[in-house]
């Protein structure tokens, strides 16, 4: 049981899956206030970045759950390395429906909400696993401009104009699902190209490494048209952020 082959090839250099840079990341940790000891649960962990970031600089344990075999060891890698490898653990495999044996202060799913089937159902699998008073993270993309035509939003990758909100409506969603919004951080386009155009460069190495392999030719189709879409749809429509949400 994995993710699509090619997003392990795509993206198996990024520690970030993600447009945060590493300064939002640890942004976002701080302003949460996070005390050490805290419980944070992952969903969708990627490659561990946020857990064993925070582990490290401020004293969280956790839990991610990830269904990339390769992401999965990498965070396990990545634990070593930061030395926090006694407070965070890395479980591959499905996290739709996972739910955390003992409940946790914060509850996260960043940029993996289809986990959930949507914001709203992520949002209720997480609160499963939140202790009163603990907060919800989101990570989710929005439209910085609506698109004018269907083909914008597939430009974009999404499946069509309704699969994302702007941010006004994205925020007035958490509302109207009960939750204030209570902090948040959003991507900026150093991000955006920090996450997108690092594939590149993955793409070609991988090539160079693999010229026979059956996903060459996706792969090379891929790198020959991904940075002219990007520039000219995903940088120009699409925002993202992290929204800290506690029930009201
Ligand atoms: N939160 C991480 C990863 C975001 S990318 C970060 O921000 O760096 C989306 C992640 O969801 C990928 O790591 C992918 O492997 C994982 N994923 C996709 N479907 C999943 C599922 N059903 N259960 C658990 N993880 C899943």
């Amino acid at each position: 049981m994995d993710i699509p082959r090619i997003f392990n090839i795509t993206e198996s250099a990024h520690r970030i899956h993600n447009p945060l840079t590493p300064e939002k990341l640890a942004t976002l940790g701080a302003v949460l206030r996070l005390e050490a000891g805290t419980r944070v649960l992952d969903l969708g962990s990627g490659s561990g970045e946020m857990l064993c970031t925070w582990a490290c600089g401020y004293g969280i344990s956790g839990i991610g759950v990830d269904l990339s075999q390769l992401f999965s060891e990498h965070a396990r890698l990545r634990a070593d390395e930061l030395g926090v490898a006694d407070r965070v653990k890395f479980i591959h495999g499905d996290a739709a429906g996972y739910v955390a044996d003992r409940k946790v202060g914060v509850a996260a799913c960043v940029g993996a909400t289809w986990i959930g089937g949507g914001v709203a159902g992520t949002i209720e699998l997480l609160a499963k696993s939140l202790s009163p008073g603990g907060i919800i993270l989101i990570g989710e993309p929005y439209w910085l401009q609506l698109p004018q035509t269907e083909e914008v939003a597939r430009g974009c990758l999404a499946h069509s104009i309704s699969d994302f909100l702007t941010l006004p409506d994205l925020i007035a969603s958490f509302g109207e699902l009960g939750y204030d919004v209570v902090e948040m951080v959003l991507a900026d386009r150093e991000g955006w190209d920090r996450y997108e155009a690092a594939k590149w460069l993955t793409m070609r190495r991988w090539l160079e490494a693999n010229p026979d392999d059956d996903f060459a030719g996706e792969v090379r189709a891929q790198l020959t048209f991904e940075p002219k879409r990007y520039v000219t749809f995903t940088r120009e429509y699409l925002g993202w952020g992290v929204f800290a949400l506690m029930a009201r």
